[in-house]
């Protein structure tokens, strides 16, 4: 029987990750993932392919609405969607074979199966072929990751309703799609679907969309996708979708208790995802899990049993795949008897629309609810000369800085490459730098990271440029 120092079960981001750190610290690793291909939710149904698919959607949304603008022009602009479905794939099968190069440079057993626990230091791994591995180690990651969820009546069937997964592998460009949920997911498909000529409508049940972001951020992103096309229905709850010969008809309740049904070909179901940890035999070993079906862990990922560690979606925290390979290379060096560390103050979030919401840290809402004195910055990308030279002028910066020490409690961005331009802001705030400090650091002119100093500059004293 193999034994190991470390097994892993899943390679998302929070896995594979640990298990480079683990084998880097010296340990004998293995990393069992039941998926044909490694990567987890992130590299086979998450992150990646839609960001591919997204890339695709804006590079033809931009060539077909804004090129003529800057004097380029073509006969006859089309697209297809094949191809761009073999692009995606392309990309996250290079990426999935990079994962296993870096699984071979660093000397991890890589065992394709479905892992359960017999007991605490054994595994048992079922393999495609139906054969049966048993693998043993000191100390066990459960890396598993998430799976969409539904409401009780309305169940997925990945046809006519679908999850995230089920709308990244459409092979044919839906008329109309109703997406519950305008968090994240549901607005980065809808993205997607309606840049290549869905009729895309957003059902919300919050009074806003992206509901944890500043609602500032909010509102904007919705002023923004609605001219791009979108539909919002806010304050709406969904109470249950019939197939019907032309596709779904939604059953849904307006504010007022009103009642209609929308009718689309697709339903994207994109209301949250939760914690897997299904066929892991977690009742064998004792493994506690928290009110809302989470892993239980300390503060150093350790379980309620005295080897096995958890990270990522699996844990409670934001369901993001940086903070999934932080929490996995911090747990390996735990298990390496090192000092692992995530300062969860400083997780950024992006959402990949055009353009695109990042932020970190504190919303206005939340300070206000503190009672904490603050301060507000903010900078429109109107007033930024590269967004002007390159007609990216929606959206802004908002700091938010205590009053007290001009540390930076908050950032928000809204406009073009937020998700880039954020990662001066967690500097900022892993080095506690204050608007001042960003506010006099000099920034490259002309660039887009610009109207992050002047955010600075108008939460610290005033800004130069409006
Ligand atoms: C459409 C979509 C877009 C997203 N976009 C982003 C984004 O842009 N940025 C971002 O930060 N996050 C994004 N996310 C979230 C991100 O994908 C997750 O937060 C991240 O993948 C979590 O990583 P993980 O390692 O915890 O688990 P996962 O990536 O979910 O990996 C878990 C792996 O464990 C395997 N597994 C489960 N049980 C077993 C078992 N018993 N035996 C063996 N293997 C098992 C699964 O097959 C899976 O491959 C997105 C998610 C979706 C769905």
């Amino acid at each position: 029987m193999q034994e190991f120092d470390v097994v892993i079960i899943g390679s998302g981001p929070g896995g594979y990750v640990c298990a480079i750190k683990a084998a880097q610290l010296g340990k004998k690793v293995a990393c069992i993932e039941a998926r044909e291909r490694l990567g987890g939710t992130c590299l086979n149904v998450g992150c990646i392919p839609s960001k591919t698919l997204l890339n695709s959607s804006h590079k033809y949304f931009e060539a077909s609405k804004y090129f003529a603008e800057y004097g380029i022009e073509f006969k006859d602009l089309t697209f297809s969607l094949e191809k761009m479905q073999a692009h995606k794939e392309k990309v996250v099968n290079d990426l999935g074979k990079g994962i296993e190069g870096l699984f071979r440079k660093n000397k991890i057993s890589y065992i394709n199966g479905f892992a359960s626990f017999i007991d605490q230091k054994m595994l048992e791994v079922k393999k495609k072929d139906g054969s049966i591995e048993n693998i043993k180690a000191q100390n066990f990651v459960i890396a598993t990751g998430s799976e969409p969820i539904s409401l009780p009546s309305i169940s997925i069937d990945e046809k006519k309703i679908v999850s995230s997964t089920g709308a990244l592998a459409f092979k044919t460009i839906p008329k109309k799609m109703i997406v519950l949920g305008g968090g994240v997911i549901g607005l980065e498909m809808s993205s997607v679907w309606s840049r290549l000529g869905s009729e895309v409508i957003v059902v919300e049940y919050a009074n806003k969309i992206l509901a944890t972001c500043d609602s500032d951020v909010s509102k904007e992103m919705q002023k923004i996708l609605e001219k791009q096309g979108m539909k919002f229905i806010l304050q709406t709850k969904a109470l249950n979708a019939t197939k019907t010969t032309a596709g779904i008809s939604l059953e849904i309740e307006k504010a007022g208790a009103i009642k209609e049904n929308i009718e689309a070909d697709i339903l994207l179901v994109a209301i949250g995802r939760k914690p897997y940890t299904s066929g892991l035999n977690l009742e064998n070993i004792g493994l506690k899990l928290d009110d809302r079906a989470r892993i239980e862990v300390d503060n150093n990922y350790l379980t309620s049993v005295s080897n096995i560690y958890a990270i990522g979606d699996v844990i409670k925290g934001p369901m993001l795949a940086h903070k999934a390979e932080e929490e996995g290379i911090a747990v390996a060096e735990i298990i390496a008897g090192e000092h692992g560390h995530v300062n969860y103050n400083a997780i950024p979030s992006v959402v990949y629309t055009h353009p695109e919401v990042a932020y970190i840290g504190k919303t206005e809402e939340q300070v206000k609810a503190e009672g904490i004195d603050y301060k507000v910055g903010k900078f429109p990308f109107s007033a930024n000369s590269r967004a002007r030279t390159s007609s990216e002028t929606e959206g802004f910066v908002k700091i938010i800085t205590s009053k007290s020490n001009d540390t930076i409690l908050g950032a928000h961005i809204i406009g073009i490459s937020a998700g880039e331009l954020i990662g001066e802001i967690c500097v900022s705030i892993e080095f506690k730098a204050t608007a001042e400090d960003i506010a006099r650091i000099s920034h490259a002119h002309p660039s887009y990271s610009e109207a992050i100093k002047e955010a600075s500059l108008a939460a610290f004293a005033f800004a130069i440029h409006i």
